[in-house]
């Protein structure tokens, strides 16, 4: 039966395949192919995992003390039972004979699809054993090293797709952490839908950066969806359609194309420099979260990096943080590949929806911490494990001496934070002028995330070279919408007159001081806003690679001059949004 599920759209595009059904705490088992030659041995893997947990619960069995409770021997018999059944393992044959599933990934789909049947059923009994399949399933992911990746960089790596005419996958899942979301980038997956997040939530931003389409916030899509269902992505309109009919399908595939088609037409802008029809040039940065990113922002055409997210190296760590010289090679790396151009490394910005996901080293576990946005966050974060900030900041620096690297720190918002980083950047200058390590000029920047910072931003801007204003914590932190809960997401407004005056004021403060501005938030990249920005006096935008088309082409048909001239009238408007369109689509030559 086809039918249709909402959420909200994060990632443009259309994605037609088959359903990967994820349970969230499955997201890290390796999703990879096998190839055709390696179909037998990887199902000869799994039988030896079964064989090895049956025995090890026949020792448990075994050894049960005298006077243990007789329903642990009984409960031992269950798992024995389940394990056994030929629903689970010999099930599990097929995704590995027919879908070319590593062992893991077969296993964990097999286990939702038995995971539903249990759901259904109506014996509280039965229904409850769901919980034994799962501990089950866990100790033969564990007798299988839960797949370690062959590929190395990640879960979701491919090793091999040698048998034709797979069909695309798209994942659906409860939820994705950031951290485990960022191991899906050169995944097997074409689409992403989650049940939670928000347009601007972190696991949604990577998603973006992964230039596939994606729809979160749909609440019920990964109990509705089953495993293998054939699902379409509409990532513009944020609708799903699960099974749709072969007309629907067709329409879909239409879209597809024609989307492709406009990509390939405004790929053709790469080379063209962005300036204004009055002559303005525009910087257009790309916002990275891995060195290896930027390779896709050189394609893109992009004059810089705007937004290195450096917290991301800190992440899937399992409790060991990166070292020094791990940090350099990776900032190094991205300095290099820039070939000169600027690139603006953020120190780390954990908490809130990104925390460290092994945070065990600090105790800073997500689930202990009350409002994890407000509590010890980003630059709160460095300030408070003052030797790994000095450890950063020493990496960022020995980059320097390869390219051109500003520092960005994020959530500001007291003068102290500010002049804390300005000391800790002495020390570290001290120690590497002691070690004798070559380092360059470093700009420093903040960002403007916090109302406070873009209320005291005169103050700020005495100490610090330039400012990037991060829209989607600045809209948060001011409407008090938390931008990762789809529950307020009808609340988190871009256009918001508030926020509409943080903006303009921040931006025509940093002018005036003869600092440098740019924006780095989502917003940046999206073009609905760009003549906005570019009337309220913005010469920088930073956005995810795969975005810099579409902005360049809105910045190649506006006349800045025009468009300031519509910025008091928007700004006066109780309805900006609406009164924006209008105003700026007369002002722009088509
Ligand atoms: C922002 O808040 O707008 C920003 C760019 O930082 P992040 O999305 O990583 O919080
Ligand atoms: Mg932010």
């Amino acid at each position: 039966m086809s039918f249709q599920v909402f959420g909200i759209p994060v990632s443009r595009g259309v994605a037609i395949g088959r359903a990967v059904l994820v349970a969230s705490s499955r997201v890290d088992v390796a999703h990879y192919f096998v190839p055709t030659a390696e179909v037998d041995s990887e199902y000869a893997r799994l039988l030896q995992a079964r064989d090895a947990v049956t025995r090890e619960l026949q020792d448990l069995k075994a050894d049960l003390p005298a006077d243990a409770p007789h329903e642990l021997d009984a409960l031992l018999d269950v798992h024995l039972l389940l394990l056994n059944d030929e629903a689970l393992v010999d099930a599990a044959r097929q995704w590995i004979a027919e879908r070319h599933y590593n062992a893991e990934w077969a296993l964990s789909a097999q286990l939702e699809v038995l995971a539903r049947q249990f759901d259904e059923m109506e014996d509280d009994y039965l229904r409850e054993r769901k919980a034994d399949l799962e501990q089950v399933v866990e100790r033969v992911l564990s007798a299988l090293g839960h797949g370690q990746n062959k590929g190395g960089a990640g879960a979701a790596v491919v090793v091999a797709r040698d048998f034709a005419g797979e069909d695309p996958l798209l994942l659906v899942a409860a939820d994705i952490a950031p951290a485990d979301m960022i191991q899906f980038k050169r995944s097997v997956f074409q689409g992403f839908i989650t049940d939670i997040g928000g347009k601007t939530s972190h696991t949604a931003i990577v998603a973006r950066s992964m230039d596939i389409p994606a729809v979160v916030g749909t609440r019920e899509a990964s109990r509705l969806i089953r495993q293998d269902d054939w699902v379409i992505i509409d990532g513009d309109a944020g609708t799903v359609i699960v099974n749709p009919s072969p007309i629907v399908l067709e329409e879909y595939r239409f879209r597809q194309r024609q989307s492709e088609l406009e990509r390939a037409r405004l790929a053709r802008l790469r080379h063209t420099p962005a300036i204004t029809l009055d002559g303005q040039r525009i910087e257009l940065h790309a916002n990275i979260e891995l060195p290896g990113d930027a390779v896709a922002a050189l394609d893109a055409g992009a004059t810089g990096v705007g937004l290195f997210r450096s917290e991301f190296l800190f992440m899937n760590r399992e409790g060991e943080l990166p070292s020094e010289d791990e940090q350099f090679e990776a900032y190094r790396a991205a300095v290099e590949a820039m070939r000169g151009m600027p690139v603006t490394i953020r120190t780390v910005d954990v908490g809130a929806d990104k925390p460290l996901d092994r945070m065990s080293v600090n105790e800073l576990r997500h689930e202990h911490v009350l409002n994890p946005s407000m509590g010890l966050r980003a630059i709160r974060w460095s300030l408070a494990e003052p030797s790994m900030f000095r450890q950063q900041l020493r990496a960022i620096y020995r980059a320097s001496a390869f390219g051109h690297v500003k520092l960005l720190v994020p959530m500001v918002a007291h003068l102290s934070e500010i002049k804390q980083v300005q000391e800790a950047i002495r020390r570290v200058k001290q120690q590497l002028d002691d070690a004798g390590q070559p380092y360059g000029l470093v700009e420093l920047g903040v960002m403007v995330e916090v109302p406070a910072a873009a209320l005291m931003l005169p103050m700020l801007l005495r100490h610090v070279d330039f400012i990037s204003i991060g829209t989607n914590d600045l809209i948060q932190y001011t409407l008090a919408i938390d931008r990762a809960d789809e529950a307020v997401a009808h609340l988190y407004d871009p256009w918001h007159p508030a926020v509409l005056q943080l903006l303009s004021s921040s931006i025509a403060q940093a002018r005036a001081a003869g600092k440098g501005v740019s924006v780095c938030g989502e917003m940046a990249g999206d073009a609905l806003f760009t003549d906005l920005l570019l009337g309220m006096g913005l010469n920088c935008f930073s956005m995810h690679p795969s975005q810099i088309p579409s902005v360049k082409q809105r910045v190649l048909r506006a006349d800045t001059q025009r468009l300031a001239a519509a910025i008091p009238r928007i700004m006066e408007s109780e309805e900006p949004g609406r009164v924006a369109v209008e105003l700026l689509a007369a002002q722009r030559l088509h």
